[in-house]
């Protein structure tokens, strides 16, 4: 995949491998939707593929496979053998994880002699995984690599940081993430700006046919003070509880247009504590009572 604003950081991880200071541990941090684990496979595949050295070799080239050899035929096919990834969705990394990733990198290489792997959202490791992935880091070998993303560094024990090479992953250009989410007839929506960090996050919207039910979040949220009905706006979320999360976003957005319309910082401030104690209930609490929770919070602001 190619995403224009990584390419920065891909020139970056080619000069360092010419240089021969590339890190067996990476470490991607950035927002979700910013193409962490996008970055991270094509770096997988790039250390994989047995033309590297060439790929690597002008001044101004990326960290990219050749897409020709036969090491890159097994990652199109989605069948190298040195190349693992592990994606969890929702629970835990545990130490078993961790153990079956040493054991992988332990073994010897099946093609061209470098071993890949690629943790996402490496900050739900438990403090087990965690200690017992230090061994990993802590015995680095020319041949093995390891590449961790995550969207909440600050949740990593300080042990795991200190062994990365970290990156921080963004969009270097907000117009750039504009013509890209424009090539895929994204645009003209208000809110579109605010994920303009996170431009794979509006493409899975896309994918996924949520853009209008976000676009109508957005309305609801710029009504939401005067609005009395929220049957719609609570309908929405009890099919899909994640877009809870931005709701609040926009209603916090509205907050600050009004805190630089002339709202009191105190008012601003008790509101959105009130708002973040809504989103919290939302995700914390089991069978909430959400059009009692929607009705309070929109008395609330109201009376800000
Ligand atoms: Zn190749």
């Amino acid at each position: 995949m190619s995403l224009p604003w990584l390419y920065e950081t891909q020139q970056h991880l080619a000069q360092s491998f010419r240089g021969q200071r590339f890190h067996h541990a990476q470490l991607f941090c950035g927002p979700v939707g910013v193409g962490k684990f996008a970055l991270s496979d094509e770096l997988a595949n790039a250390l994989l593929c047995q033309n590297i050295t060439q790929q690597t070799a002008a001044p101004n080239s990326i960290l990219a496979p050749c897409g020709q050899c036969k090491s890159c035929s097994l990652n199109l096919a989605g069948t190298h053998p040195d190349k693992r990834i592990t994606q969890v969705d929702g629970q835990s990394i545990g130490v078993d994880d961790i153990r079956a990733i040493s054991d992988f990198m332990n073994h010897s290489a099946a093609q061209n002699g470098n071993k890949v792997v690629v943790i996402e959202n490496c900050e739900k490791m438990t403090m087990a995984a965690a200690n017992a992935l230090l061994k990993t880091l802590e015995e680095p070998s020319n041949s093995r690599f390891l590449i961790l993303t995550t969207s909440q560094p600050a949740q990593l024990p300080a042990t795991i940081l200190s062994r990365c090479a970290k990156t921080d992953v963004k969009v270097t250009s907000t117009q750039l993430a504009q013509q890209w989410l424009e090539s895929l007839q994204i645009q003209n929506y208000p809110w579109l700006p605010l994920f303009y960090s996170q431009p794979l996050q509006v493409k899975q919207w896309q994918e996924q046919n949520q853009l209008q039910n976000i676009d109508t979040l957005y309305k609801f949220a710029t009504e939401f003070k005067q609005s009395h009905n929220f049957k719609a706006l609570v309908d929405i979320i009890n099919k899909q509880p994640e877009l809870v999360r931005i709701f609040t976003l926009f209603l916090s957005e509205q907050l600050k247009q009004q805190l630089l319309q002339g709202m009191s910082f105190e008012a601003y401030q008790e509101a959105q504590q009130a708002l973040s104690e809504f989103l919290q209930n939302n995700t914390k609490i089991l069978g909430l009572n959400l059009p009692l929770a929607v009705s309070r919070l929109a008395y609330i602001l109201r009376n800000k």
